[in-house]
This record gives C-alpha cells, sequence and structure tokens, in this order.
C-alpha cells in the first residue's frame, strides 16, 4: 500500500492549494473565506518514481459549539491516527498563532514524521528573509518556505517529506 501523507493546519493557510499543486489537480475547494465547511478529499500524488497518497483535511464548520481551535486539533488527530506522515503548513507571512502551536504541540507528542511548510512566501526574496526564530521554537525541525500558490519551494517540501517515507 503507498504511504499515507495528511495536509493539516488551520483553516485558510493555503491547504487546499498545496493539495491540488501536488496531486496536479483541482481537487479541493480553494476559498477565500476561512472556514467554509469541506470535505477531507483523498487522492493520489506522484513524485518522480515515488507515489503517496494525499489527504487534505478540512470540514471546519464556522459557528459550531466546537472552537475553531478545538476542531483544527481533531482534524490533525485524526491525521496523526490515520497516516505515515503529516505536511503541516502554517502562514509564513501572519506568524505563530494559538492553534499552529496546539497542532505543533499534538504532532510533536505523536512522533510522526513531520514537515513544516511556512506558506504564502511569494518571492525568493521574501522566502530568504521571511522565517523568524518563532516557527522553529514549535520544535518540529526545520520550516520550510513555500508558496503554494506560486509553486515556489514545493520541490523541497516533497524532498523533505520523501526523505521521512
Ligand atoms: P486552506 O483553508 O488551508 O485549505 O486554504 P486554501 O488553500 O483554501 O487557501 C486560502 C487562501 O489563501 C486562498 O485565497 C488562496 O488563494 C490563498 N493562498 C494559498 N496559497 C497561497 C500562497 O502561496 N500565497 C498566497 N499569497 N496566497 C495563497
Ligand atoms: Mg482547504
Amino acid at each position: 500500500m503507498k504511504p499515507l501523507v495528511a495536509i493539516v493546519g488551520r483553516p485558510n493557510v493555503g491547504k487546499s492549494t498545496l493539495f491540488n499543486r501536488l496531486v496536479k489537480r483541482r481537487l479541493a475547494l480553494v476559498e477565500d473565506v476561512p472556514g467554509v465547511t469541506r470535505d477531507r478529499h483523498y487522492a493520489d500524488a506522484e513524485w518522480g518514481d515515488r507515489a503517496f497518497t494525499l489527504i487534505d483535511t478540512g470540514g471546519f464548520v464556522p459557528g459550531e459549539k466546537d472552537s475553531l481551535l478545538k476542531q483544527v486539533r481533531e482534524q490533525a488527530q485524526l491525521a496523526v491516527e490515520e497516516c505515515d506522515a503529516i505536511l503541516f503548513v502554517t502562514d509564513g507571512r501572519a506568524g505563530l498563532t494559538a492553534a499552529d502551536q496546539a497542532v505543533a504541540e499534538l504532532l510533536r507528542k505523536s512522533g510522526k514524521p513531520v514537515v513544516v511548510a511556512a506558506n504564502k512566501l511569494d518571492s525568493e526574496s521574501v522566502q530568504v528573509q521571511a522565517l523568524s526564530g518563532e516557527f522553529f521554537r514549535m520544535g518540529l525541525g526545520d520550516v520550510l518556505p513555500l508558496s503554494a500558490e506560486h509553486a515556489l519551494g514545493v520541490n523541497g517540501l516533497v524532498e523533505a517529506l520523501l526523505d521521512k517515507l
């Protein structure tokens, strides 16, 4: 069976954009409005001679009784239980939030292989400058600069992921 990889992170960081790019099709709905309800999407991704199955997590319900933070944690927990490795996406322009920290803690405790991306860093120069120490303090190792929308840093991210599978 192919290894299973989940993309996790809080709403609106660019998970679905990354998912579509990696599966090379537009299967997941990219939403400008944070917190719109979506299903989980599964698709096969191929990279050179390697293949894996990718899950786009989401399904956040705005205004639900459960807080956003709790829903984000639940998605991450599900991913940890189900998957061989995790792609954890953060917003490199917004910086770390409480929801990011909660996910990071859960992932650290899980011991599962994790690759962390700081997305929305849309140019080479921004990618070089932008990564501040706060991301590294999550204790999940390297944080790779990414622009899912402009396809910058995607190869490096997938290489790092494949190294851990
Ligand atoms: P998700 O909620 O984490 O799945 O995020 P989406 O993939 O739906 O993206 C949320 C918003 O961020 C959309 O407006 C995307 O166009 C935008 N976005 C995603 N990736 C990037 C990126 O690399 N750079 C910029 N500037 N915007 C992005
Ligand atoms: Mg999404």
